[in-house]
C-alpha cells in the first residue's frame, strides 16, 4: 500500500507529470507481465501517403538543384522556368505516391487556381529548405492550401478561408505559448483580468492563466450520464459579464472528448454579437474526429482566433506542425487600435524595429514577431520543410474529399476502442453525434455505486487519497491513466485515452479497473464485518 503523503505530494504536480510518475510504478507493476499506458493523447497510427510524398520531393529537389551545379555532395538552387514541367515528368504515375502527387499539383491549379511552376517551386525550395522562411508567418502557396484545408474540416460549410490569414507553429504547444505571449505583450490581457474557459480542459491553459496571474471563472460544459450526454448551455451566459475579457476553449474538449453542438454554437453567435469586445480563442486540435464538426471561428469570425494541429489525425507529434488562423478583420486588432496613446508610444516603440508602420501591424504579424522576442523577425517563422509536410497532410484530405477513407479511419479506430471499453466496464456509451471518443472520463466513484453500492461509494471516497486509485491501477495492475482533477474534472474521474494502445488492450484495461475496484471492495467488506 501506498503511503498518504506521498500521494499528497503527487497531487501538488501536473497532471502530465503525475503520469510520468506513474509510468514508472506501472513498469514495475506486481502482477502483469505487460504495462499499459493509456494516459497520453499520441496516437499510435501514422498517415503514410503524405510522408513518402515528402520522400519523393527530396529527391526531385536535389536533382533540381544539381540542374545549376553539381561538384560530388554540393548542389545549386533550383530555378522557376519550367519546373512544374519536369516534376510531371519526374513522376512515375504508376507508382501510388507520384499518382498522389500528380493530383496534388492538378488540385492546386485547378481548385486553387495557382500558377504551377510558382507552387512546385515553393515546395521543392520549402523541402530541400535553403531559405530563411519568407513570408515568415507562412509561405504564400502553402498558407492558401492550409486554408482551404481549415475550411474545409472544421467551418462546416462557412466560407471564410479567403478571410483568414494564418501563422504556421510548432505544433498546437507553440500556438498556445505564442498566444499567451502576445495577448499579455499587446495589452490584451493584463494581470488580474479574468478569463473564461470550458472545463475541465487540457491542463496547459489552467497552469499558463494561472501562472500569469489571470483570475479564471470556468464555464462547466461537460455533458454527463445524468444529463443524458447533454451540456448545460446555460452555462454560456457567463460570457455576458463584461468583466470576463476572453474565453479559452477546446473544441473538441480534452478530456471531456465532446464538440460543441448547434445550441452551444447558436448560443457563442448570440453572445459575440453581444459583445463586440470578447475575446475567443478555440483549440480544435480533434475537430475532424467529429461528424460535421463546426468550430466556433465559423460562428464569430470576428472575435475568435483558432488553433489547429496536425499532430493527432496524422500521428505527426513528432513533426512540430500547426497553425494559428486569424481574421482579417477581428477584435483583436481593433482593442489595439482603440488603446489609450500612451500604450500606443509603447508598442511603437517596441515594433518600430520590425516596420515603420507599427500601428499598423496586425496581430497576426505580431504573434509572428512576438515569437522571436520582435527583434528576431527577419528570422522567425516555421522551418519551411514542416510547413510543407502540413501542406501535404492538408492535400491528402482534400483530394480525398468529404469522406477521406483516412480521416473515417481514424475515426473508427478511436470509437471502435471507446466501444470495447464501455461495454467491459458495464457504462452507457455516449453516441452523440459531437462525442470524438478520442478521450474519456471514467468516473471511479459513480462506477463504485453502479457496481455495488452507495455505501461503498462512500468508503471508497472518505478512505483514500483521491490518487490512490490511480497509483494502485499503476503500480499492481500496470495500468497508466491520467487523474481528471488536473484537468478540472470532477474528484475520481480518470481520463482514458482511445488513441495510444492497440485495439486488444482496452479490454483488458477494463478488466483491470474492475479488478481493481473489486480488491477495495473485499477490503470495504471486511472492515464493515468487524464493525458488527
Ligand atoms: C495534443 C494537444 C495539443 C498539442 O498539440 P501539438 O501540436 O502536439 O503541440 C494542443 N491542444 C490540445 C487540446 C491537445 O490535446
Amino acid at each position: 500500500m501506498t503511503d498518504r503523503k506521498f500521494e499528497q505530494s503527487l497531487e501538488k504536480l501536473g497532471a502530465f507529470e503525475v503520469s510520468s510518475k506513474m509510468l514508472g510504478l506501472a513498469k514495475n507493476n506486481e502482477r502483469h507481465n505487460s504495462f499499459l499506458n493509456a494516459g497520453r493523447g499520441n496516437p499510435n497510427w501514422i498517415n503514410t501517403r503524405a510522408r513518402l510524398a515528402f520522400a519523393r520531393f527530396i529527391s526531385f529537389g536535389v536533382e533540381e538543384s544539381q540542374r545549376t551545379t553539381d561538384e560530388g555532395d554540393l548542389a545549386g538552387y533550383t530555378t522557376l522556368d519550367g519546373i512544374a514541367g519536369r516534376f510531371t515528368a519526374f513522376l512515375d504515375e504508376k507508382n501510388q505516391t507520384d499518382a498522389f502527387l500528380s493530383q496534388a499539383l492538378e488540385y492546386c491549379v485547378q481548385k486553387l487556381g495557382m500558377n504551377e511552376d510558382v507552387v512546385v517551386k515553393e515546395f521543392t525550395d520549402a523541402i530541400i529548405a535553403n531559405n530563411y522562411p519568407v513570408p515568415s508567418r507562412f509561405l504564400v502557396k502553402l498558407e492558401q492550401i492550409v486554408n482551404t484545408y481549415l475550411q474545409e474540416k472544421l467551418y462546416g460549410g462557412v466560407d471564410i478561408a479567403k478571410q483568414t490569414t494564418l501563422f504556421a507553429t510548432e505544433g498546437g504547444t507553440a500556438a498556445i505559448v505564442y498566444i499567451f505571449e502576445s495577448l499579455r505583450r499587446n495589452h490584451l490581457i493584463k494581470e488580474g483580468d479574468k478569463i473564461a474557459i470550458n472545463t475541465p480542459i487540457f491542463t496547459p491553459y489552467l497552469q499558463i492563466p494561472h501562472l500569469t496571474m489571470y483570475s479564471m471563472a470556468e464555464i462547466d460544459l461537460c455533458a454527463t450520464e445524468e444529463n443524458d450526454w447533454h451540456m448545460k448551455t446555460e452555462e454560456l451566459d457567463k460570457l455576458l459579464d463584461p468583466s470576463i475579457k476572453a474565453f479559452f476553449l477546446v473544441n473538441p474538449s480534452n478530456p471531456g472528448a465532446r464538440a460543441l453542438g448547434q445550441p452551444e454554437l447558436d448560443k457563442i453567435k448570440e453572445i459575440a454579437s453581444k459583445r463586440k469586445d470578447l475575446i475567443i480563442i478555440t483549440d480544435d486540435v480533434y475537430g475532424t474526429f467529429v461528424n460535421g464538426f463546426q468550430t466556433v471561428y465559423a460562428v464569430a469570425p470576428y472575435n475568435t482566433l483558432l488553433v489547429y494541429s496536425y499532430s493527432k489525425l496524422y500521428g505527426a507529434t513528432g513533426w512540430r506542425v500547426g497553425t494559428i488562423a486569424v481574421n482579417k478583420k477581428n477584435v483583436f486588432d481593433d482593442l489595439i487600435a482603440a488603446m489609450p496613446e500612451a500604450t500606443q508610444k509603447e508598442f511603437d516603440e517596441n515594433y518600430s524595429i520590425v516596420t515603420n508602420e507599427p500601428r499598423k501591424l496586425p496581430f497576426i504579424e505580431r504573434l509572428t514577431a512576438d515569437s522571436r522576442s520582435i527583434g528576431l523577425y527577419h528570422t522567425s517563422g516555421l522551418s519551411t520543410p514542416q510547413q510543407a509536410m502540413m501542406a501535404l497532410f492538408s492535400l491528402t484530405s482534400l483530394i480525398a474529399g468529404k469522406n477521406d477513407p483516412y480521416i473515417e479511419s481514424s475515426k473508427k479506430i478511436v470509437a471502435d476502442r471507446y466501444s470495447t471499453l464501455m461495454s467491459t466496464l458495464g457504462i452507457t456509451e455516449d453516441n452523440e453525434r459531437t462525442n470524438s471518443k478520442y478521450y474519456c472520463l471514467i468516473d471511479i466513484y459513480k462506477l463504485a455505486r453502479k457496481r455495488y453500492d452507495a455505501d461503498f461509494e462512500t468508503w471508497l471516497r472518505t478512505k483514500f487519497e483521491e490518487i490512490d486509485f490511480l497509483l494502485r491501477l499503476s503500480e499492481e495492475e500496470g495500468v497508466v491513466l491520467m487523474e481528471g482533477v488536473g484537468f478540472g474534472a470532477s474528484p475520481g474521474t480518470l481520463r482514458v485515452s482511445q488513441a495510444n494502445l492497440p485495439d486488444e488492450s482496452y479490454e483488458i484495461l477494463g478488466e483491470r479497473i474492475l479488478q481493481l475496484l473489486a480488491e477495495y471492495h473485499v477490503e470495504f467488506s471486511s472492515k464493515e464485518e468487524i464493525k458488527e
